[in-house]
């Protein structure tokens, strides 16, 4: 795994650069050969990728302008070679706006350039490193931080407090880092956005081996980072944090660890909560489910000592996770019964599984900026192009199916794909068209396995609601019994529930849980009143339905929250907390937000609703807006001490 930026020079012939531009992903390689060049002719208008559905593939060029552009790629990548590999100088701004506007069809407005600048590491820096050290603020003053998780985020936080010089430690309840890819080991397992935008900023791969990889792969990069920052002596492992009570007399939070060598105290001025919200299975409770007399685990608990070869297997539940692993264990199965309460939409990602193309990965190795632009044209095509989608039209009536023409549009697209593949089987195609908006649910992706699962002569898919479970089988309300060997819940994670079961105390012995009870906020998605010094990653009002990945977001909290500590040490403060007013504010503003789009108006039941049937997973507004809001905190909106 290379996490460089560096690409190397090459002595490959004719033929073979012909041979790989066949593979080469056209929108972003025209840029990338005018930075190397210095040449900004190759941004010709008549060669301008498009943006929107039809335009997901070499950004709807035609066969004909698609042959033009390798051509032009072709000779610039020829001289590149026959020149001795002279990179042009750094672009000027003007050149980077032209380069960008070229990519987004002129979509791109001025405030997102700051924005994407950063994005791309443009200065070829790791451009959201903390611009300070704790010696450069206050050498002195003691300062240690907690960060509960080492996964995705966890180990975010734990390079930012590295480089910033801050004390820390990661306490990570597993016997090793990786998070929910650690956890997650379920057959198919793998991400669902494209690696090159799922992963951090500042440590790209330009030698992914999918454009959507595999839990292991995801696994080898979070160790791979972990390991280029030296993380692994911070950690302590098989830790798990059971209560963090705040002391107000010595402003710091004391936790209470569960460790291999038993109980144990520790005292940190400031504690990260880098738990996820997809962390605690959620098994539903069916009458009789006890009584089972074979296997029976979560998606997220895979036993792997289970063959199922042979074996007649049910699945529970259709989600990202059940679709992931269901039509593997199709394969295995003698016989596969999947229990479906909501159908899914599926969109179609034709290299959804794929490999990167041999060409596409020589190019990404030995052609300067382009896996930068590629990272650009997937963030782009990827995030706030696509918020239209899943924003409510206010005069769309009914809103039942759709939430507004480009909703509808997108539906029709689903529609189709899953009529195309299940023409001849009318009794699957009722039960796999969802009678819900696009976007109200997460939309799966699919590359044709779904329907070609489904059609399998030893796979089942019922409709008719579970009723219980029997030491044999499970019965549906139809009082069918259908005898199985195994069976596995992909019935998704206490999303709503976050931090549980940590127990957390805070100003005045305020329970945290009691202050939610059930319904999560924060301020910021990050800082909760009457919690001082505690900071969430992937807290309430965080996740994003449509537009980007996850990373992304980790990358804008934990900018934030590197601002609260600096703030902190440089006014020689011992505590602070959002102001509640400030926060409930906040809070209004998102609930308004989430009520404009897809999933807060549509009544199907999903993991982003709590059991209030408020949105508290969900931020309902551009990517842009997060790191505008996270760029540095606020200290007006603070409660300080
Ligand atoms: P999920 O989306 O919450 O799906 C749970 C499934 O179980 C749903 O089909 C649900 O039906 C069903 N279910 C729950 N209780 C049930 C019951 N009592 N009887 C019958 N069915 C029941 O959970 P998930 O699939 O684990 O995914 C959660 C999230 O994790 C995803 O949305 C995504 O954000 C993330 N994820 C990502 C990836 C990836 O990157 N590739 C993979 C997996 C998961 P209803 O729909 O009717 O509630």
């Amino acid at each position: 795994m290379s996490l460089s930026h560096t690409t190397e020079p090459f002595t490959d012939d004719d033929d073979a650069l012909r041979r790989y531009l066949a593979e080469a992903h056209l929108p972003s390689l025209l840029p990338a050969l005018a930075q190397v060049t210095g040449d900004m002719s190759l941004l010709r208008a008549d060669l301008a990728p498009r943006t929107g559905l039809d335009a997901r593939i070499q950004g709807g060029l035609s066969d004909e302008q698609q042959a033009t552009a390798r051509e032009l790629a072709f000779d610039a990548l020829k001289a590149f070679r026959d020149g001795g590999f002279k990179v042009a100088p750094a672009p000027t701004d003007e050149q980077l706006h032209q380069m960008m506007s070229y990519m987004t069809a002129g979509g791109l407005t001025e405030e997102y350039f700051p924005l994407l600048f950063e994005e791309l590491q443009c200065s070829g820096e790791d451009a959201r490193a903390p611009k300070w050290t704790k010696e450069s603020i206050d050498g002195n003053t003691p300062f240690q931080v907690a960060i509960i998780g080492s996964g995705m985020s966890g180990i975010l936080a734990g390079i930012r407090m590295k480089q910033a010089h801050v004390p820390f430690v990661i306490l990570e309840k597993n016997a090793d880092l990786g998070g929910t890819w650690f956890e997650n080991r379920y057959p198919g397992a793998r991400v669902d956005s494209s690696n090159h935008l799922y992963s951090y900023s500042f440590a790209q791969r330009n030698d992914w081996p999918y454009h959507y990889s595999t839990q292991d792969v995801l696994l080898d990069y979070f160790r791979g980072v972990a390991e280029e920052y030296d993380l692994r002596p911070n950690i302590r492992f098989s830790t798990e944090v059971e209560s963090a009570t705040w002391d107000e007399a010595k402003a710091a939070w004391v936790l209470k660890l569960r460790t291999p060598g038993g109980e144990e105290t520790l005292e940190v001025n400031a504690l990260v909560s880098a738990v996820g919200q997809l962390n605690r299975p959620k098994i539903p409770t069916i009458a009789g489910m006890n009584t089972f007399e074979g296997p029976a685990f979560h998606s997220a608990q895979w036993d792997a000592s289970v063959d199922l070869a042979g074996k007649r297997v049910a699945v529970i539940g259709t989600g990202a996770s059940a679709s992931q692993l269901i039509p593997i264990v199709a394969q295995q199965a003698e016989h596969l019964t999947i229990y479906q309460r909501t159908p899914n939409w599926y969109i179609p990602v034709p290299n959804y599984h794929a490999e990167v193309e041999p060409g596409l990965q020589w190019l990404f190795r030995h052609v300067p900026f382009y896996a930068q632009w590629y990272r650009f044209s997937l963030f782009w095509s990827s995030t706030d192009g696509l918020i239209p989608m899943a924003k409510v039209d206010p005069e769309w009536q009914p809103r039942n199916l759709s939430v507004s023409a480009e909703n509808q549009m997108l539906r029709d697209l689903m529609v189709e794909y899953l009529k195309a593949q299940l023409e001849d089987r009318p009794d699957l195609l009722e039960k796999v068209i969802p009678q819900y908006p696009p976007a109200s649910k997460r939309i799966v992706l699919d590359n044709g396995i779904w329907a070609a699962t489904l059609r399998r002569p030893n796979v089942d898919l019922v409709t008719t609601p579970v009723k219980e479970i029997t030491p044999r089988g499970v019965v549906t309300e139809d009082g069918t019994e259908t005898a199985v060997d195994v069976i596995i819940y992909g019935t998704g994670f206490q999303a709503s529930r976050f931090l549980t079961p940590m127990k957390v105390y805070g100003t005045g012995g305020q329970d945290l849980h009691g202050q939610w009870d059930g319904d999560a906020r924060a301020y910021m998605g990050i800082t909760v009143p009457n919690f001082p010094n505690l900071f969430l990653m992937y807290g309430p009002n965080t996740n994003i339905v449509v537009n980007g990945s996850i990373v992304y977001f980790s990358e804008c909290e934990v900018n934030y929250i590197m601002g609260c500590i600096r703030l902190l040490l440089e006014r020689g403060l011992h505590a602070m907390s959002p102001k509640k007013d400030v926060h409930d504010a906040y809070n209004v503003r998102i609930d308004e937000g989430n009520r404009t789009m897809a999933w807060g108006v549509s009544t199907v039941n999903s993991w982003y609703k709590n059991d209030y049937g408020r949105v508290a997973q969900n931020w309902p507004f551009s990517l842009l807006e997060y790191w505008q809001q996270t760029r540095e905190p606020n200290p007006d909106d603070y409660v300080l001490s």
